[in-house]
């Protein structure tokens, strides 16, 4: 029972539609009318309003399986897709919400009903963070719900980690925001990882599932916490991660829906080897760009549109690695659509747009792959030491169209590192001289914001179109 990612994604709407909640539908991908956010990430940005008090709704809970998209900006899983069994580019998140209706206590017994009864999830396997000074929390794991003292980890503001465990969750820069209790799964011993707050613990035996929000204050750009209007809960749950535990695998990439798109690929390249990390990848990929498509974005070279182009090279190119001859990428749209059941119905209805928009940038890109392949292999095979010149970097993107992200995936495959200051002193020279020329346009420069990277701080309104602006890390 529960078992499909489908049969999941209605348990998850019903249980709490029975429990008072509206059940409403995913937004686009494309953030409505909110200029601090690249892509939707998070069920409750469809919500930021609600939350802040700006916006009413006449129902104070609500339930949604949201679309999310974590490419850039503050939560960017791109670079870890292929290496961890738990993230994608594209993911459907679950979630319940409550707007200054039930608080701590509810929220928790929510989450923990419909694991271990609903679910009927082994208790033993679970464990929860709280953040480090929610004695509150603690109190309700404990006493109100019986989770044992050890099973209960306190974690901090974990600034500056790569994916490790960070329990004040936050959706930007500013916005809403609060201390969270996070669920785990332990998926066995046979798996390497450790429990949240160990030096292990981005491994993969203990895999977050949901993360239980408590939005308590609206972050302001200069760092200042103000209190909301009234405290509310937003919650998250990733449907791959709970699906990969009811269909008894580990990795997310073994669910239904990823079997069946790594079959497709593996067929339509000729691929005997199921396990290549690349159909991975290329099974992650065109799901964040055929929704991304679908909610509007075209590839291009700035902004939103520019994070699709460079997705959609990274796709191709490892379809290159596996000997795709042809054109491949959008041959997987229509096992997308039925795959992903009620959750394709604005993907069904672009279709064509979806599968247009792919064939032409993979035969755009199709055509200077190879040689820039060519002379980044020989780069590679001539080079003394582990980091890949600027220069190089500069020339794949130059001249053959190789955002730095994908020389870098392919750098990383052999350990290699690309020297990202030296590819932006190239990339201000290139613009230097352009600029001397008198020929530079602001999308030229917007496309070499966004692709170095960076830490994402938003788009500004320019003349009634929006431009990305970023500050660098390095
Ligand atoms: P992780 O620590 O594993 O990167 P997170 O703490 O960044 O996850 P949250 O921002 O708390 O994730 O999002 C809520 C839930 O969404 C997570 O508990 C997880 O189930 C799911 N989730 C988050 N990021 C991804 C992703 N890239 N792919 C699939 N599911 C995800
Ligand atoms: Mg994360
Ligand atoms: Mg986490
Ligand atoms: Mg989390």
């Amino acid at each position: 029972m529960y078992q499909t990612t489908a049969e999941l994604r209605s348990a998850f709407l019903e249980f709490f539609r029975s429990n008072g909640h509206q059940v409403v539908d995913s937004s686009s991908l494309v953030p409505g009318n909110d200029p601090t956010l690249l892509f939707t990430n998070a069920g409750m940005n469809q919500f930021k309003d609600v939350f802040l008090g700006m916006d009413k709704r006449n129902y104070t809970r609500a339930t949604t399986a949201q679309r999310c998209v974590r490419a850039g900006g503050k939560h960017n899983d791109l670079d870890n897709v292929g290496y961890t069994a738990r993230h994608h580019t594209f993911f459907e998140m679950l979630g319940n919400f409550s707007f200054g209706d039930y608080f701590k206590e509810e929220a928790i017994r929510f989450g923990w009903t419909f694991l271990t009864e609903t679910l009927k999830l082994p208790k033993e396997r679970l464990c929860v963070t709280i953040y480090q000074t929610d004695d509150e929390a603690f109190e309700i794991w404990n006493k109100k719900i019986g989770v044992a003292a050890e099973n209960i980890i306190r974690i901090g503001d974990n600034k500056g980690a790569a994916y490790a465990s960070d329990n004040f969750w936050q959706m930007g820069d500013t916005g809403p925001c609060g201390p969270c209790t996070e669920i785990f799964y332990d998926h066995g011993d046979h798996i390497w990882g450790g429990r949240p707050g160990s030096p292990e613990e981005d491994g993969d035996r203990f895999i977050e599932i949901w993360n239980i929000v408590f939005m308590q204050y609206n972050r302001q750009a200069s760092g200042e916490m103000l209190p909301l209007p009234k405290p509310s809960v937003d919650t998250g749950m990733g449907i791959e991660r709970i699906a990969a535990i009811m269909q008894g695998v580990h990795s997310n990439y073994e669910i239904d829906i990823f079997r069946t798109l790594i079959a497709k690929a593996a067929e339509i390249i000729g691929v005997s080897d199921l396990t290549e990390k690349s159909l991975r990848v290329i099974a992650d990929h065109i799901r964040s760009c055929a929704f991304l498509i679908a909610d509007g974005v075209m590839p291009s070279n700035e902004g939103r549109g520019y994070v699709l182009r460079r997705i959609i090279r990274r796709a191709v190119r490892h379809g290159n690695k596996l000997g795709a001859t042809e054109a491949f990428f959008y041959k997987l749209v229509p096992s997308l659509i039925a795959v992903m059941g009620d959750a394709a119905k604005g993907l069904a209805e672009t279709q064509v747009i979806v599968e247009k928009a792919l064939k032409a940038e993979e035969e755009q890109f199709a055509r200077t792959l190879e040689r820039g392949l060519g002379i980044l292999d020989t780069a590679l095979n001539e080079l003394k030491g582990d980091t890949l010149d600027g220069e190089t970097v500069f020339k794949l993107y130059d001249t053959y169209g190789f955002p730095m992200d994908l020389t870098a995936d392919v750098c990383r495959e052999r350990n290699i590192i690309v020297d990202e200051a030296g590819f932006e002193v190239a990339m201000a020279e290139q613009r230097s001289r352009a600029q001397a020329a008198g020929n530079f346009g602001a999308d030229y420069n917007a496309a070499l914001k966004i692709d170095a990277e960076t830490a994402f701080t938003g788009y500004t309104e320019l003349a009634g179109q929006a431009k990305v602006t970023a500050i660098y890390l390095n």
